[in-house]
């Protein structure tokens, strides 16, 4: 640490919360060094090769390494099937596309997570079908809330499985941007087999955006039939420009890949354009990238716990997501966390944030993201409303000493604007 000067008080803390993150460190290194061994060995049974990074034009027909890249996410996800594509225009759009490829008219979705993450319900329609949601398809939704402590119903879904017809089942495995907390690997796997338990036919689906790489199996491994993820996120490493996957049963992967694409045509279409070699590079760097954005979140974590705030998860909570929310209790210091994150990206750190509207909320909101790829979130980045409880949703760091150095960045800005007194 020597191009920046930090507090002599706040290093102290700096090197308290190492100390703390220790048992934590290790158990994310020994998940980093199954995953990273796992995606090798898919890569080296299929025989990746210089060639397979070839850029496609047109319709794309016969992009072996565009195929080798679908075989290659099914095998390090656990699944039959998969697909993944630079043209997914985003998460949710990836989402959509597994959505719309599997339900049909009259088809119920039970979302089984409380209310599902803000562009999401847009897709389902909840509130008044707007134009292209599947509610204006006729589908239906229904959801079951999460118990009080943030966990999911079992015993509640399980009875409104058991009395209505559900094609879907739906499981957002990440927090997202609410004060819930993750769903672990083992609890989806309970949660799937409680499900298949009344309702064998239900397609269980899963929003793994933020989960991919923080446990050693994924959900299409422990019961999920299909799950989708963005590669702005976890699965692609901060090298994949843009994009998605969907992973799970070949049938219903199939289904996705017309919905993908067109009817009739499927997978067999869709130009890479040179793409390739970013997505091959960022699923290989995904392990190891998110293990540093979990570092920094548990660090991030006990650091902010012994400053006095509180958090969730804690540092020592197994976590199924990248994400770590700290309560910042006043405005000031919500404003003075992301001026100061800001401060030290590597890209953009002269910016200084300001809280503005956001279309879909009521309060305004300020956000840090001095990243690469624009919107990038496996990437160092903050997002906080302004109300209460005045909580920072950060996540991301591509590698931890720089995403520490911008989370001290951010503490030293509370101290210097006196909205933060060390003891
Ligand atoms: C990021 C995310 C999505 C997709 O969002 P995009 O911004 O469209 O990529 C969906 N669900 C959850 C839980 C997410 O975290």
């Amino acid at each position: 640490m020597n191009y920046f000067t930090f507090d002599e008080k706040l290093l102290k803390y700096d090197a308290y919360a190492i100390e703390r993150t220790k048992a934590a460190f290790r158990d994310i290194e020994d998940v980093e060094e199954y995953n990273q061994t796992k995606v090798l060995g898919a890569f080296i049974e299929e025989r990746v090769s210089e060639s397979d990074f070839l850029a496609s034009t047109g319709y794309g027909y016969d992009d072996a390494g565009r195929d080798k890249l679908d075989r290659i996410v099914a095998k390090v996800m656990g699944a039959e099937d998969a697909l993944i594509r630079h043209t997914f225009a985003s998460g949710t759009h990836t989402l959509s596309v597994a959505l719309f490829g599997v339900l049909r008219p009259k088809d119920k979705v039970l979302v089984v997570t409380g209310r599902p993450y803000d562009t999401i319900q847009g897709v389902f329609g909840i509130e008044n079908a707007p134009d292209g949601s599947l509610a204006d398809f006729g589908v239906e939704y229904d959801e079951v809330d999460l118990l009080p402590d943030g966990t999911v119903d079992i015993n509640a879904v399980k009875s409104r499985l058991s009395w209505g017809e559900y094609k879907m089942a739906y499981i957002q495995r990440s927090r997202g941007y609410s004060l819930r907390k993750s769903l672990t690997i083992e609890e989806i796997k309970e949660l799937c087999s409680a499900i298949k338990e009344v309702s064998p036919s239900t397609v269980i689906m899963v929003d793994n955006c933020y989960g991919e790489f923080t446990d050693k199996t994924e959900p299409t491994a422990v019961g999920a039939d299909l799950m989708a993820g963005s590669l702005i996120k976890n699965p692609g490493g901060g090298i994949a420009p843009c994009g998605g996957y969907i992973a799970g049963k070949k049938r219903l992967v199939e289904k996705c890949s017309y919905r993908m694409t067109c009817a009739g045509v499927g997978r067999e279409v869709g130009a890479t354009l040179g793409h390739n070699r970013e997505l091959y590079m960022g699923l290989f760097a995904a392990p190891r990238v998110t293990a540093a954005a979990l570092k920094n979140a548990v660090y991030s974590s006990a650091l902010f716990e012994l400053l006095g705030f509180e958090t969730t998860p804690k540092y020592n909570e197994k976590r199924g997501d990248i994400i770590q929310c700290v309560l910042l209790k006043n405005k000031e210091r919500l404003i003075d966390f992301c001026r100061g994150m800001q401060s030290g990206a590597p890209v953009d750190s002269f910016v200084i944030p300001e809280p503005a509207d956001m279309p879909g909320y009521d309060d305004k909101v300020i956000m840090a993201a001095g990243a690469f790829t624009l919107g990038s979130s496996i990437e160092l980045s903050a997002d906080a409303p302004l109300k209460e409880p005045y909580a920072v949703w950060m996540q991301g760091g591509l590698d931890f000493n720089s995403a520490k150095t911008g989370v001290l960045l951010a503490v030293s800005k509370m101290i210097k604007s006196g909205n933060l007194k060390l003891r």
